[in-house]
């Protein structure tokens, strides 16, 4: 319990810790959210046991007293050491983690109150078939309109519409309303004899209440889900929560779907488009225990659970679990470390687990449960090459005569297809005919690609957009653009173009930005009104379409080029996760992989089916670089809205770079996105010996340099692009 006088880790400032005085009547214990004044100026900070939080003495006589004691319960000891790890291993600073767990959207201040809504009864003037829609799904249901919405697979604009024509009215309901409660045994089903024994020591590992990282690899189609909700049902029991992580927020509609089915509740979600009353809900009932299970991005992690059972990284390798800005972190490594200062399992669920992972699983250090086969007798889908070399697809084509041949049969056998390609719009990049002219974003050193379908003209890394312009803007001829290399939208035109017959949809973060949409979209193909899709990475993972037959990797080699150290792991999982939606029902998938490299061993694995090769080959090359899981990594990010600031500022580091045996600095140099969001990036490269202290190594060299303000030193600890 704290004395009179606490320590406050402070936010919103770049002050370090701060003494108050707690006044006459105020109760506060350690982990307590209060406001504390600071100047003229309100803070909100947490109330930290002081000999853990380094700060300067000052005499009682001259301490403030506190303000004010949020009406939250305090942050638990197990998410403070959390928070106090995360600072330091991925040397960022106390105030930046604890943000992400107390400022999540205006979580802790706000109404008491919040909107709902529910049919009235009444019928709306003009009856649409989605309104129809929506008020047979919403029969008895209350909830915000953006729950609704994806309920009813409908827009939240469609609901709107209701409401202005008085078939839905709003209700003001209490903030801490409790959810419809999820039910251990609500649908159980049936496991095959290899999905039992998974689940029984997933069971037991949640029953025996300790800390166990646990590996779950099974192919694609597996059951991995459905064994995992064996653990979750066991929690449920024990009445304690659960935290399922998921890489896309796209995915989770369906995986809504399937977990009310099993559970007869919808689980409370989490991730970075919720509206703040939606956060402070979900917030305050994870806090007092209400929200038994949470599904969310990765920012879930940092959420105030009260009494945690159990958390699931799914689709774990995903490269969408590492955080690339501000506090730069890994989703994937935090979900352990938090299950550990829990004293809980965390399971790691994919079907293609990244290096690391299986290296601690083969090292001892994570147990590894293996689902082997497909559920239900599926056959892993059959792969070949189409060796683009000899098979051409013909001038402005990408798609080569086999893979042609391959979309017309299943067309006419009604089935469906997916054709994989890892970039979004029209093309990568835009020219001028008459004078080369490449169109280029003002504010990071990357093409702009044009979307036609929005017509616009994008960077993928800021967002900046503008119009297709009429005409040249260097040597002003008009109609000058022409696309070069494909993006997804325009395979979706090839396809059309071969099969005019076809039903084409394009899946991307683009057309499926809202849970709407996506539910939309899986609606539509398992409905079969859809007999192509053409989808980047978002396709590649969860979704599970049974009629779909044929899948084609428009260009395998993509991922290849451009010397990242994970350039072969990527291209592995991506191709595998995406080959594994095919034939996931009664009828067998066929796997088509173009490439100019059919020789290269991340191919040759792929074709054969052999992940083990390729598991030992990259293994072998991480290896002999010292790369991670050997080594470790780290990046110095040094940036400046000035070129020549941030160079000098990169020289200066370099400078002064430490020489030890274990530790070797590279750099500076350019950083691969050389200009991102206006700011000039330099970078140092940290390549150090498993032994090292790397952390410590990497505090001390950057407290001894102060840099102008303009500058700032952003580091990345086990960094994924070189
Ligand atoms: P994974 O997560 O390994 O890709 P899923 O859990 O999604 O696999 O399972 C693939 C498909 O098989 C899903 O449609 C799922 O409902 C079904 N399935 C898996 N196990 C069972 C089971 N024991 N009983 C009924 N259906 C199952
Ligand atoms: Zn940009």
């Amino acid at each position: 319990m704290p004395a009179k006088r606490v320590r406050l880790l402070v936010m919103n400032t770049a002050l370090g810790p701060l003494d108050y005085r707690v006044p006459e009547g105020m109760a506060v214990d350690y982990g307590s959210v209060v406001v504390a004044p600071l100047g003229p100026r309100q803070v909100t900070g947490i109330v930290w046991e002081s000999e853990r939080l380094p700060g300067t003495e000052v005499p009682d006589s001259k301490l403030r007293p506190l303000l004010d004691v949020l009406d939250v319960p305090p942050l638990q000891a197990e998410l403070r050491r959390l928070i106090e790890w995360t600072s330091d291993y991925y040397i960022a600073p106390m105030a930046s983690v604890a943000r992400m767990v107390i400022s999540s959207g205006g979580a802790l201040r706000g109404p008491a109150t919040m909107t709902e809504y529910r049919l009235t009864g009444g019928m709306p003037e003009r009856m649409t078939p989605q309104r129809q829609a929506a008020i047979e799904a919403l029969e008895g249901e209350q909830a915000t309109i953006r729950e609704l919405a994806g309920i009813a697979g409908v827009s939240e604009g469609v609901l709107r519409g209701l409401v202005n024509q008085g078939a839905m009215e709003p209700v003001e309901v209490d903030i801490d309303r409790p959810y419809t409660r999820a039910r251990a045994d609500f649908d159980q089903p049936q496991l095959s004899a290899d999905q039992r024994e998974v689940a029984d020591r997933l069971v037991a590992a949640v029953e025996e209440r300790k800390f166990a990282p646990i590996l779950l690899d099974g192919v694609t189609g597996s059951g991995k889900t459905e064994t995992y909700f064996e653990a979750v049902a066991a929690a449920l029991a024990a009445d304690r929560q659960v935290l399922v992580l998921l890489p896309e927020i796209a995915l989770t509609e369906a995986f809504l779907t399937r977990f009310e089915g099993r559970f007869g509740a919808a689980p409370v979600t989490w991730h970075s488009s919720m509206k703040a009353t939606e956060r402070r809900r979900a917030w305050r009932a994870i806090a007092s225990g209400e929200a038994q299970v949470v599904v969310g991005a990765r920012s879930a992690l940092f959420l105030p659970y009260r009494n945690l059972g159990l958390i699931v990284v799914d689709e774990a390798h995903e490269i969408s679990f590492k955080q690339e800005d501000g506090v730069r972190y890994n989703a994937r490594d935090i979900a352990v470390m938090r299950a550990r200062f829990e004293g809980i399992p965390a399971v790691l669920a994919s079907a293609t687990p990244a290096l690391e992972s299986l290296h601690m699983a083969d090292s001892g250090t994570y147990e590894k449960l293996v689902l082997p086969s497909r559920f239900g007798g599926a056959e892993l889908p059959d792969i070949k090459l189409v060796d683009l070399t000899e098979e051409k697809p013909g001038s402005g084509a990408w798609i080569a005569p086999p893979l042609r041949a391959a979309l017309q049969d299943r067309l006419e056998k009604g089935e469906q297809s997916l054709l994989f390609l890892n970039r979004r719009g029209y093309a990568p990049l835009t020219l001028c005919r008459h004078c080369g002219y490449r169109f280029k974003c003002p504010n990071c050193s990357a093409w702009l690609v044009e979307h036609r379908l929005s017509r616009r003209l994008a960077c993928h890394h800021c967002g900046h957009e503008t119009q297709p312009p009429e005409k040249c803007p260097e040597c002003g001829e008009p109609d000058c653009l022409v696309a070069c290399g494909p993006g997804v939208e325009r395979i979706a035109d090839e396809v059309r173009e071969i099969l005019p017959e076809a039903r084409v949809a394009v899946a991307t973060s683009d057309t499926l930005r809202t849970p709407e949409a996506a539910a939309q979209f899986v609606a539509a193909v398992e409905n079969k009104l859809i007999d192509v899709i053409v989808g980047t990475q978002l396709v590649t993972k969860g979704f599970h379409f049974p009629e779909l037959t044929l899948v084609g990797v428009i260009d395998a080699d993509l991922g290849l080029e451009g010397g990242d150290l994970r350039a072969a792991e990527r291209t592995y999982q991506q191709v595998a996760q995406v080959a594994g939606r095919a034939g996931r029902g009664e009828k067998p998938g066929e796997v088509l992989i173009q490439t100019r490299h059919p020789e290269a061993p991340v191919i040759a694995a792929l074709e054969a089916g052999d992940r083990d090769a390729f598991y030992e080959a990259e293994t072998e090359a991480r290896r002999y670089a010292g790369a991670p899981p050997f080594g470790r990594w780290a990046a110095i990010i040094i940036s400046s809205e000035d070129e020549k600031e941030a160079r000098e500022a990169a020289q200066r580091l370099g400078d002064t770079r430490p020489r030890l045996d274990d530790v070797q600095v590279l750099g500076p140099a350019p950083a691969p996105l050389a200009l991102l969001r206006g700011r000039y990036r330099y970078r140092l490269l940290l390549v150090a010996r498993r032994s090292a202290s790397l952390q410590a190594v990497i505090r001390d060299w950057l407290d001894k340099i102060d840099h102008p303000p303009g500058v700032r030193v952003g580091v990345d600890i086990d960094p994924y692009s070189f």
